[in-house]
């Protein structure tokens, strides 16, 4: 692995920071917590408007001439924030897989509408009735006329309420995995209803319901019953990537607040492996990134790196709780909350990091397989 384009984001990371100290503003936390929602629309105009979402992408494609890795340091300020930007990661992940396997009229519709903030898309995978296996399916999608029509149910449909469309996989045909297809729906086409789901952690994620929604053949990813192949490239792109619950500056944070801390050598030892911890998780996600940056797809390298930072984040909040006492569990409210509540709302927020994307479980049977060339624990598909 090269490791210089990460050492070069070290070098944009005072530009980000200058960038976020113009730019962020504490009402769009406040916001976001409130909610739930973990996006920002006036967050992704601005990121849209001054290009950061279309660094890195070709200029064919509405790429815009932005440094990326100026744009990756700006998204780690951003979550260091405390600010989610969930409606884009999803949204981009999406695009990556249009660019693999979209049409050409897809990709010049879709991705340069995306870049411009115009459309954000949500992951509709998960069913009341499976996650894991996704490949049980139910939403059904049937021809009519030149078009489809689309009944079903999604769980976990996160975004939903702020997207423009949802990404859907759908059964078109036989039982598992030869009958899938996906679309991309607009989430304003008549018959899609939205409900609330509000979690734990304070995140609000929704059930979304599709009952005779039309869409034309063009809204088809992929090829009819070929949703499998389409859901396996998807699946790359959703793990291995920065995500909102990353803090990088959270320990620095609790340290500054509780200097008392360093001087106690049992705490002192715990914030040294967290530290290592997090080092382990950034460079794991690095890797990935770069993996997909050069063009691959990184797929075992991204469930590791997926399931350490998961891990890492959870052993984290969960051992500064432990440090900051009992009165680690006020939460921001409090006027006397330690570090602001930041460390019981990152406990909170980081509990479902090793559900959502793939469990735990599941990126171990990856990495156990893949990388470890120990038998499946079910058979290869
Ligand atoms: C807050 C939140 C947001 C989410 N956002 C989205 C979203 O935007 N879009 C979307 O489509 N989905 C989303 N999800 C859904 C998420 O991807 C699924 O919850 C997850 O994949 C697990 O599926 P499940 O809930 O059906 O659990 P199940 O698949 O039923 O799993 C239950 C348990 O069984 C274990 N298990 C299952 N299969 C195996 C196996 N083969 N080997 C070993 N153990 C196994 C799992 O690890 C888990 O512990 C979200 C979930 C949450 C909590």
């Amino acid at each position: 692995m090269d490791f210089t384009p990460h050492d070069d984001l070290a070098a944009h990371r005072d530009a980000a920071r200058r960038w976020g100290a113009e730019h962020l503003r504490p009402e769009w936390v406040a916001d976001e917590r409130l909610r739930g929602d973990h996006h920002h629309a006036e967050l992704h105009r601005l990121l849209a408007d001054q290009g950061l979402l279309a660094a890195g992408w070709p200029p064919e494609h509405g790429g815009s001439a932005v440094d990326e890795r100026f744009a990756d340091a700006v998204f780690d300020e951003i979550h260091d924030y405390g600010l989610a930007s969930d409606g884009w990661i999803t949204t981009w992940m999406v695009l990556k897989t249009l660019q693999r396997v979209g049409t050409e009229e897809q990709k010049r519709a879709v991705i340069p509408a995306a870049l411009r903030g115009e459309v954000i898309i949500a992951l509709g995978y998960t069913e009341p009735g499976c996650g894991s296996d996704l490949a049980a399916a139910r939403t059904r999608a049937v021809r009519a006329g030149d078009g489809w029509l689309i009944d079903g149910a999604k769980m976990f449909t996160s975004t939903a309420d702020r997207a423009t469309h949802v990404f859907l996989l759908t059964r078109t045909s036989a039982p598992k995995h030869r009958g899938l297809t996906f679309f991309l729906v607009p989430l304003d086409a008549p018959g899609v209803e939205i409900q609330p789901v509000h979690t734990v952690g304070g995140q609000r994620t929704n059930a979304t319901f599709y009952s005779g929604v039309r869409v034309p053949d063009g809204a088809r990813v992929g090829d009819v019953d070929g949703g499998w192949d389409v859901v396996r490239i998807a699946m790359v792109f959703e793990r291995g990537t920065r995500n909102g619950n990353h803090r990088p500056g959270l320990l620095d944070r609790v340290v500054a607040d509780r200097p008392d801390l360093l001087s106690d050598p049992g705490a002192a030892g715990t914030l040294a492996r967290l530290r290592i911890d997090e080092e382990v998780a950034r460079l794991l996600t690095a890797r990935a990134e770069w993996i997909t940056r050069n063009g691959g797809l990184p797929g075992v390298e991204g469930s590791m790196a997926k399931l350490y930072t998961s891990e890492a984040a959870q052993r984290q909040h969960s051992a500064l709780l432990d440090l900051l006492g009992p009165e680690g569990v006020l939460d921001q409210r409090a006027p006397d909350a330690p570090v602001a509540g930041e460390v019981e709302f990152a406990f909170r927020n980081s509990l479902v990091d090793t559900i959502y994307g793939g469990t735990s479980e599941i990126m171990r049977e990856i990495v156990a397989a893949g990388r470890l060339g120990l038998p499946r624990s079910r058979p290869a598909t």
